[in-house]
């Protein structure tokens, strides 16, 4: 019988990777904590009517990308394909907003969408996003963007740039969608087939068609920015000068619409020129009808969401691997000192070293060279005579220095030894991240 593989469009993230998603992850549990963003976890299926209602029917995601399917009591149920409409169904359901003011929420996980896969697309993808529920103030979108390029620099990451757009009220929206279709019409015939579908049910996302003829005819296109009204424009004039006062560059891009339908004022993506044709990392918006839409109270937000494979896409490409965080790996031969070394590895352990353990029973020279190759900054060697005397080896790779000290040692000079670790990470950086 053949091997399984895997389902298209879904992936094993295997621990070299993973090194990766686990920087992320702390990055920004801390820097989302600081700006006062508390973490909230929802099922990773839904009832399928939550994102119908939720992210429109006339959406490539409600439309053609769901996982759809009957669950063994007939109702219909999804793999969720974002994480907003979710957050927003546990915000109501939980009566979050009777807690009063702003409520920052974060989510990680996965997300499943029926797409074609491809560098940064995947069926089952990771997503990463904030919801800021309860403030209609464009600080609050302005705090929101902040603390996304705040994440991407920190992580070491260059050159995004940031595009945003406004879509103003519904109202603003209806008129120019109307404005839209007016324009479009004549050309309906020279649209690609996605476009001239999109025509009648989503004609704002034919602005994002990447066929080359349709965007020499949207290029012509009626301007959003001319339909907005006073408010809405005095609010988008608003939340670029926050941008200036916090330095962060942009550029305003009329024709950038989020796939969503439930977004309104700002719209925004941050792209990067190294991912080819999969270049958003973030996109996000505000989204003040969507709670109510869902049966909430009226509740104005924004949110953004970051997909995780393009961002580790980006970190691979800076080779900035994480180092390993190894003290010592461990070796021993001959059966006293095997079973001495795995009890001192497990007080090594608790003491609060890092500590690999050679299961092997190999010869020495071999152990050794696991040992250089594991990214620890001590190999510690037990043998038959280091175990009569209950002393140990310990032999710093870095340096090449070697000395035999008491096992008890170790542990009781814990204090200095955690020191040389810190010194010889710092000496050394690019050995330690081997
Ligand atoms: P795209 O135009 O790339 O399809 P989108 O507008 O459908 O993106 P959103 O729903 O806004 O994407 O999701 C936010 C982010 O999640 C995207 O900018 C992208 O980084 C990531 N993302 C979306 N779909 C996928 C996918 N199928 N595989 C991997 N990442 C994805
Ligand atoms: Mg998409």
């Amino acid at each position: 019988m053949g091997a399984i593989q895997a389902l298209r469009g879904t992936r094993d993230i295997l621990p070299d990777e993973v090194k990766y998603w686990q920087q992320i992850e702390s990055v920004a549990r801390t820097i989302l904590s600081r700006a006062a963003y508390q973490e909230i976890r929802t099922p990773i299926f839904e009832q399928t009517e939550l994102f119908e209602r939720g992210i429109g029917e006339a959406t490539d995601v409600v439309g053609k990308e769901m996982y759809t399917f009957k669950d063994r009591g007939d109702r219909s149920t999804t793999l969720r394909p974002e994480g907003t409409a979710g957050t927003v169904r546990s915000f109501i359901e939980h009566s979050l907003h009777a807690q009063g003011g702003v409520q920052r929420l974060w989510y990680t996980g996965p997300m499943f969408r029926y797409e074609r896969p491809g560098a940064g697309r995947q069926r089952q993808f990771y997503q990463l996003g904030v919801e800021v529920l309860g403030s209609a103030d464009p600080r609050a979108d302005v705090e929101a963007i902040a603390i996304a390029t705040n994440l991407l620099q920190t992580l070491g990451l260059q050159n995004l740039n940031l595009d945003l757009n406004s879509l103003g009220t519904p109202e603003d929206r209806q008129q120019y969608r109307d404005a839209l279709v007016t324009y479009l019409t004549p050309y309906k015939s020279d649209l690609d087939l996605d476009s001239q579908d999109r025509l009648s049910r989503n004609p704002l996302r034919i602005l994002d068609s990447k066929d080359q003829r349709t965007q020499a005819i949207v290029q012509q296109a009626p301007n959003i920015l001319n339909f907005l009204g006073a408010d809405s424009r005095s609010r988008f004039e608003k939340v670029q000068q926050l941008l200036s006062d916090l330095g962060i560059a942009y550029k305003v891009n009329p024709r950038l619409v989020r796939g969503l339908d439930y977004y309104s004022h700002i719209a925004f993506e941050i792209q990067s020129d190294q991912l080819g044709s999969q270049a958003t990392v973030c996109g996000g918006g505000r989204y003040d009808g969507l709670v109510s839409q869902l049966g909430g109270p009226n509740t104005p937000a924004v949110g953004w969401a970051i997909g995780l494979e393009r961002l580790v896409l980006l970190l691979q490409q800076l080779s900035a691997a994480p180092p390993s965080i190894l003290d010592f790996y461990l070796v021993s031969r001959g059966d006293r000192a095997e079973a001495q070394a795995l009890v001192l590895a497990q007080k090594l352990r608790q003491t609060g070293f890092a500590v690999e353990l050679d299961l092997s029973g190999s010869a020495f020279g071999k152990q050794l060279k696991r040992a250089d190759r594991s990214g620890a900054l001590a190999c510690l060697i037990l043998g038959d005579a280091e175990a009569e005397n209950q002393t140990i080896q310990i032999k710093w790779l870095v340096s090449g220095e070697q000395q035999a000290i008491a096992q008890t040692e170790l542990i009781s000079s814990y204090q200095q030894l955690q020191q040389r670790i810190t010194e010889f990470r710092a000496q050394e950086p690019a050995k330690a991240a081997q």
